[in-house]
């Protein structure tokens, strides 16, 4: 119902989005993920009209808007609402600030006044109407701009980066706000974020928008375990990549030569292919080397180069013949007594490799 064909916009020379096509369908949680910078912002003002594309097609619920006159715009405008990533400072009551998009939609004052606490109860902030919106947490005043959009009863809601800027409690509740807007009203999302673990929180599908381009369409299982370049591989946070060959392949479990190491996965490629592996730095394990073995068909002893403390986890970079990344509670590395410099036994699963066939390019 959202449909981007071949679209490209440039700001004077500046080329911002090269040659963009996706289908939204009705009804999901559409996620635009991608570093800043890449071009989602743009592509949410281009399917809220607030831009019109330098070529290609957008069209929405089957009516192709880009060419449409400005007046032909607004009843397809009307159907969608956005929430900036930087809301305007607010200003009066949040009563007012709910009830802007109802004023500009015409609405009656007595409809307002039964959609505004509505809205407001919608986004966990009843019986706020009369607090001054400059009083508000930086969590709730994005409830009260999501407040605003909905209000409108929108078929589309459009957010740009709603958590950006805030902290884990209010980031919570704003994702299962926009999963329950979805569940209870069907409202298509579309969303924009630079956050992945967002996006596979929340994302029916992702597109990943690298450089202004899309590098992957899919389910967050296929963008976070089975990428199909670098670009998308390094944005989704599958920190180990491996150039190799198979060397042999045996009714699909292929041993894969990667600098000397021998890397045992899934795979029909055929003897002799140029292959990428790609594997997401949680799905390596650990045991003392002298300890228990696991069941995984690669077995490694590697040296821990560098740790990486991160809340109740470390990152931990070893070198095993090949370089790994890979991640472990705190509890498991006190357990197994790791320190910088140590040796320790690793091991990963054939499957947890994802092998891509490398195209000379
Ligand atoms: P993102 O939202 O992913 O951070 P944006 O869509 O905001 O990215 O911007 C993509 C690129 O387009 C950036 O390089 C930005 O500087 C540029 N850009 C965005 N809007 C304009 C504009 N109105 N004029 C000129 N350049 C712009
Ligand atoms: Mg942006």
């Amino acid at each position: 119902m959202i449909d981007f064909d071949q679209v490209v916009m440039n700001f004077g020379e500046k080329e911002v989005l090269k040659d963009i096509s996706f289908s939204i369908k009705s009804g999901e949680i559409f996620t635009f993920i991608g570093p800043s910078g890449s071009g989602k912002t743009t592509i949410l003002r281009l399917i809220d009209m607030l831009e019109r594309p330098t070529s290609g097609n957008i069209s929405i619920e089957g009516t192709d808007v880009s060419s449409l006159k400005d007046r032909d715009r607004i009843p397809i405008r009307r159907k969608m609402s956005m929430v900036f990533q930087k809301p305007s400072p607010l200003r009066g009551t949040v009563f007012d600030n709910v009830a802007i998009g109802l004023w500009f939609r015409k609405v009656s004052n007595e409809e307002i006044k039964a959609r505004v606490p509505e809205a407001l109860d919608l986004v966990g902030l009843k019986g706020y109407e009369n607090r001054k919106a400059g009083t508000l947490s930086g969590g709730e005043m994005q409830r009260v701009a999501i407040a605003r959009a909905v209000s409108t009863k929108p078929d589309i809601l459009l957010l740009d980066e709603p958590t950006a800027n805030l902290d884990p409690a209010s980031t919570e509740k704003i994702e299962s706000l926009i999963s329950a807007l979805k569940e209870r009203f069907g409202i298509t999302v579309v969303l924009s974020t630079h956050d992945m673990v967002q996006g596979q929180r929340l994302a029916d599908r992702i597109a990943v928008v690298i450089d202004g381009r899309i590098g992957q369409i899919g389910t967050s299982k296929e963008i976070f375990y089975h990428p199909m370049n670098k670009a998308v591989a390094n944005m989704v946070g599958v920190e180990n990549i491996f150039e190799g060959v198979v060397a042999t392949n045996e009714g699909g479990l292929a041993s894969i030569d990667v600098n000397g190491a021998s890397i045992i996965a899934t795979t029909p490629l055929p003897t002799g292919t140029p292959v990428i592996l790609y594997m997401r730095p949680e799905d390596i394990t650990f045991h003392l080397i002298d300890g228990v073995k696991s069941s995984a068909r690669n077995e490694f002893t590697g040296r821990i180069t560098k740790v990486l403390p991160m809340g109740p986890n470390a990152r931990l970079k070893i070198d095993a013949g090949v370089k790994l990344t890979a991640v472990i509670t705190q509890r498991s590395y006190e357990e197994l007594d790791l320190a910088l410099g140590k040796e320790i036994g690793l091991a990963f699963k054939a499957s947890a490799i994802h092998v891509v066939e490398q195209r000379s390019s």
